[in-house]
């Protein structure tokens, strides 16, 4: 199957400071790809590459289009949605206002209604809580606003940076969940970064390890679990 995201060769800077050397990585289209890494591995950074909000060289190819010299807006209405890290919703603003300033780069706003309640399958706590500053939600259902607006985008494919941050167990394996479902049911492909690496080879269909800016392991996830590093490097047994 022809990859949806090729990436390949890909370096990323921050002014002087080198932060990836020679990434390479694919997602399938309908795939889960996980980057894995310790603090500082590049995995965020990574994503940030992707959409073009930190120099680079190298080639980003999404469905064969080479992404290097698009600014951040048109990788956005290509329809991938980011869900950076710190979940970047607007805290003074309501639930439902979120979702809607989600949508603005869509042409079809007479959908937009019909899709927020199509968000809501997947997010009934929001639902209840539409009406709610953003700000005063839990960790948990900040960061189901977080993939919920991504989703208003009708992503191709989603970017999800360390969704299980900061949150306790139980609700993290409820977002992992729906993560699950939003891909099998939308056909929306991820790259997930991710600490927590037992769940992220559960979900995922590939995997790559980062150490320093560099792949330096990468395959199926069931491959990437058993490996014995791995296991004791990120799973911890
Ligand atoms: P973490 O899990 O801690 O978020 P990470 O794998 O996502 O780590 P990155 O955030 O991508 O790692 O950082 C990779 C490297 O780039 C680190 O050495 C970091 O200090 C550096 N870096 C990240 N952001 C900046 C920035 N805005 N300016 C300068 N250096 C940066």
């Amino acid at each position: 199957m022809a990859a949806l995201l090729e990436v390949r060769g890909l370096k990323a800077f921050y002014g002087q400071t080198q932060s990836l050397y020679d990434v390479g990585f694919e997602i399938e289209s309908g795939g889960i790809t996980t980057l894995l890494g310790a603090n500082g591995a590049g995995k965020t950074t990574t994503l940030r590459a992707i959409c073009n909000m930190v120099r680079t060289d190298g080639s980003i190819r999404f469905e064969g289009r080479d992404l290097k010299n698009m600014a951040t807006e048109e990788i956005v209405r290509l329809r991938i949605a980011h869900v950076p890290e710190g979940r970047g919703t607007f805290t003074t603003l309501t639930v439902d206002e979120n979702l809607r300033i989600a949508a603005y780069t869509r042409k079809d706003k007479s959908a937009v209604q019909t899709d927020l309640e199509r968000v809501f399958t997947y997010f009934p706590r929001l639902k209840e809580r539409v009406q709610q500053q953003a700000g005063t939600l839990s960790g948990g259902e900040q960061q189901m606003l977080a993939i919920a607006r991504a989703l208003m985008l009708k992503p191709r494919l989603m970017l999800l940076d360390e969704p299980s941050f900061g949150l306790a167990p139980l609700i993290v394996v409820e977002i992992f969940r729906i993560m699950r479902r939003i891909n099998e049911e939308e056909g929306v492909s991820m790259l997930l970064v991710e600490q927590n690496a037992a769940l992220a080879l559960d979900l995922a269909d590939h995997a790559y390890v980062l150490e320093t800016g560099r792949v330096v392991m990468s395959g199926p996830s069931d491959e990437i679990k058993n490996d014995e590093n791995v296991r004791k490097s990120y799973l911890g047994y």
